[in-house]
């Protein structure tokens, strides 16, 4: 008999969005005349369509892959077709961030890569999550059995993480703009963590999923717009929020051309050369119709057409802010993210909040407690529903709370 990999018995037992289902399934079932009257404002999922220059370019992917002339079989680096490569790199420099389309490598989303580049650092390492935070950090880390230490995310510091000098970590992950608080850091904030992972010789894993929300000048779209950041940093980023590829499929992953660790016997060890023997002997790439939609999305066409649906998204994002500004309730985020982090009226736990606002305002969040513990008060709502049901959902909340 095999010997299991224990360390998956460690992990929390029920995903956070499978509670939240059961509760609200419980509420229909002893409530069924509420059942068409409930607004979900919990989703972290996209709900506009893609743009058109995106599905007109899959569409001819896919007939190129039809004809024998133009048909593509396996991707001969499996990092990513050339043509996407560019676009991405001209994407950074629109915003005069300087980044080798050498250092791109083309995945089937961020998730995976955040999960999956563990597998490269040894299992002794202390690795330092923010908390709250995205589970699959933690998730992926506990399951290989290494020890995470949490950096505090709180109502005091703005929900921006501050780094401990006193505290040792090797590997530090960062989200920003943050999932699930929405909060994200300046320059400044930023600046500080990559002093830290320098003085720490540590290595900083970057989530820049929600890059496209950002609407402030002193909040970078990337880590490598800071300085030093090309000495400490693995850049991780999707097209999944950015441009509604959440069932297409399609994001990348920069790791500066010069960036190292040292093997235990003192070489120096290239990471984006290891990174590529993972990856080589364990994935064979994104399909080719995928990356002519991925690349569509940076053509001039495709940023006009991206930002019609950002923009659709960022106008719910203010009208929710804009409500809790006029019943004085805290929260972070709205501004450079498609998430509201709010602190629970009233005293109240984030489970209590939920029942509460389900029960009354039959309006569904996610309870900040499901992302860590200095979640625990506060309670997430998202900006990806329709608009009407946004607005019908605000008025319901402002009713109910003021
Ligand atoms: C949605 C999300 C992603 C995107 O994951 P994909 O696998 O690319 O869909 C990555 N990080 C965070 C924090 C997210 O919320």
């Amino acid at each position: 008999m095999p010997e299991l990999n224990e360390n998956f018995l460690k992990l929390e037992k029920n995903y956070l969005f499978i509670n939240i289902a059961k509760k609200i399934n419980a509420f229909i079932e002893a409530n069924p005349e509420k059942k068409d009257n409930i607004i979900r404002m919990g989703i972290g999922d996209v709900t506009l369509p893609l743009a058109p220059c995106v599905v007109e370019a899959v569409k001819k992917g896919a007939e190129e892959m039809g004809v024998k002339e133009t048909f593509k079989g396996y991707e001969d680096s499996g990092t990513g077709y050339d043509f996407l490569k560019e676009a991405i790199s001209e994407y950074y420099a629109s915003f005069g961030t300087i980044v080798k389309p050498s250092e791109i490598r083309i995945s089937d989303g961020a998730k995976s890569d955040c999960g999956n580049i563990v597998d490269i650092f040894g299992d002794n390492n202390v690795v330092l999550i923010t908390d709250p935070a995205y589970p699959v950090y933690v998730d992926s880390n506990l399951m290989s059995g290494r020890k995470v230490i949490y950096a505090d995310c709180t109502k005091e510091n703005g929900f921006c993480a501050v780094p401990d000098p006193d505290v040792h970590a090797d590997l530090i992950y960062l989200c920003s703009p943050n999932n699930p608080t929405g909060a994200a850091f300046t320059t400044e904030q930023l600046k500080a963590w990559i002093d830290y992972a320098i003085a720490e010789k540590a290595i900083i894993i970057y989530d820049a999923a929600y890059e496209a929300f950002i609407t402030e000048d002193n909040v970078p779209r990337s880590i490598f717009a800071v300085e030093g950041a090309r000495k400490c940093a693995i850049e991780i980023c999707s097209l999944s929020k950015t441009a509604g590829f959440t069932g297409l499929r399609c994001g990348y992953t920069v790791i500066p051309e010069d960036l190292e660790v040292e093997a235990s016997d003192g070489t120096k060890v290239n990471i984006s050369q290891i990174w590529g023997r993972r990856q080589g002997s364990k994935f064979n790439g994104v399909s080719y119709p995928v990356q002519c939609g991925a690349a569509a999305v940076f053509s001039a066409e495709g940023r006009e057409q991206i930002k019609v649906n950002l923009e659709y998204y960022k106008e719910n994002a203010r009208i929710i802010a804009s409500a809790l500004d006029d019943l004085g309730i805290f929260y972070t985020g709205g501004k450079n993210s498609p998430y509201i982090w709010l602190e629970c009226p009233k005293g109240m736990g984030s489970w209590e909040f939920f029942d509460y606002l389900l029960t009354e305002a039959n309006v569904v969040g996610t309870p900040g407690a499901g992302f860590g513990k200095n979640g625990e008060g506060f309670f997430r709502l998202t900006s990806f529903g329709d608009r009407d049901k946004t607005i019908e959902a605000v008025g319901r909340i402002k009713a109910l709370l003021s």
